[in-house]
Order: structure tokens, then sequence, then C-alpha cells
């Protein structure tokens, strides 16, 4: 077994939940996990049917994009998955998908404020949009790096999809459902055109700080 089997298993994994939930439809869409002390990551491979995927599939790269292991052609949007695992310790998974109620606020470009203490707990304090550039360019990995500074784990990116980011495969899956509930009970609250009540800052301050305070242990890991 290779060493980078756990990881390819995992991308794998995750890839046939996230058909199964509905969140990754055809080709659309990408994941990858970090692989720690190597600047390295598994990432699907590009334009490939992610129900028939195995681990033989999964692409293992170098932040530099230099391939160490498989045979397909990487995702297009390595740069950008390379580019947040550099700029976020915290982070050791990334789900890229196309979910639609996520993606609808990316056609608005209104970001989801804080509405539950769970979101706020694990996704940040605000869902924001990343603005438009085309998929698989630096112009997009730019954008997408100048709003990671905010410690948030879910981006909409305007008029393309959702971005979540974790500390772990579960975690990361989790994120994903739980900006989907946001997202989905959001717009059924506009859709009323009545008030739409937030959690109180405090508390919304207080669950941001325990996200923070696990981001921090996840750093250091990744630092040592
Ligand atoms: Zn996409």
């Amino acid at each position: 077994m290779g060493k980078y089997e756990e990881a390819k298993q995992q991308v794998t994994t995750l890839c046939h939940n996230l058909v199964e939930k509905g969140y990754l439809m055809g080709t659309g869409g990408n994941v990858s996990v970090r692989i720690r002390g190597e600047h390295a990551f598994a990432i699907t491979p590009s334009n490939y049917d992610y129900t028939i995927m195995t681990p033989a599939d999964v692409c293992i790269l170098r932040y530099n994009l230099t391939v160490l292991e498989g045979e397909r052609k990487p995702s297009i949007e390595s740069a950008l998955h390379a580019a947040i695992y550099e700029n976020r310790l915290d982070t050791n998974c990334v789900i890229h998908t196309h979910q639609l109620y996520a993606s609808a606020f990316g056609l608005t470009k209104t970001p989801i404020p804080a509405l539950y203490d769970e979101q706020a707990r694990f996704l940040g304090k605000s869902v924001e949009i990343i603005n438009y550039a085309p998929s698989g360019t630096g112009f997009l990995k730019h954008n997408v790096v100048i709003r990671l500074k905010n410690h948030c784990n879910a981006y909409i990116l305007q008029n393309h999809g959702a971005l979540c980011l974790g500390p772990d495969p579960d975690r990361t899956m989790f994120n994903v459902q739980l900006l989907e509930k946001c997202a989905v009970t959001y717009l059924l609250a506009i859709c009323t055109e009545k008030k739409i009540s937030r959690i109180p800052l405090p508390f919304r301050e207080v669950a941001f700080a325990m996200l923070r305070k696990d981001q921090k242990k996840f750093e250091n890991a990744n630092e040592h």
C-alpha cells in the first residue's frame, strides 16, 4: 500500500458521499485533502465521473503542482486548492461544489449573515461572496486568497458555486451540509419578505472564538 493511499481513499469516499447526497453532480466541483508534512495534497482528477472514481484515479500534487502520483489530469482548480493549504494552515480538506441553494446566493451576491449558533461555530461570522473570475484562473485564486483572511470555513463563488474548508474530511463534509441548511432556510425566509432574525452579536462572537481556538490547534499541528 502506497503512502498516499489513505488520502486517496479519503478523497474517493468524500466524492461518493457528496454525489449520494446531491452536492456533486456530473463532473462539477472538486475535492482535496492535505498530506501533512509534505507540502502536498490529494485532489480529484479533472472532468471525471465521481460515481465511478476509485483511489487509483486521485492525483497527488505538491503545492507547486508537480505531480507525485496519479495517471489522470488533476482538477483545473488544483492551484486554488494549493493556495488554500498555503494560506490557511488550519485547513486539511477543501470541498468545492455547485450545490444549488448556496450557489443561488452567488447570483444575487448576497452574503449569508450569522443565522444559527452552529453556523458561527463551524462556518464563521458570515458566508461571504468571492468575486467572479473564470474557473481555473489565477484571477479566481487571487479573489479567494483575499477572502481567506476572515478565517471562515464557507464561501460562495459569484456565479459559480460554493467552497468549504475544514480540519478533516468529516468536518468539511459537515460544513458543506451546514452551509446548504443555512442557504435553504435563509432563502425561504427572504421569500416571506419579513424581517429576518439573526443570532445576537455577543453569541456570534463567542461561537466564532471557539472556532478560532480550534483553528489555532490545527495551525500549530501543521507548522511543526
Ligand atoms: Zn466549479
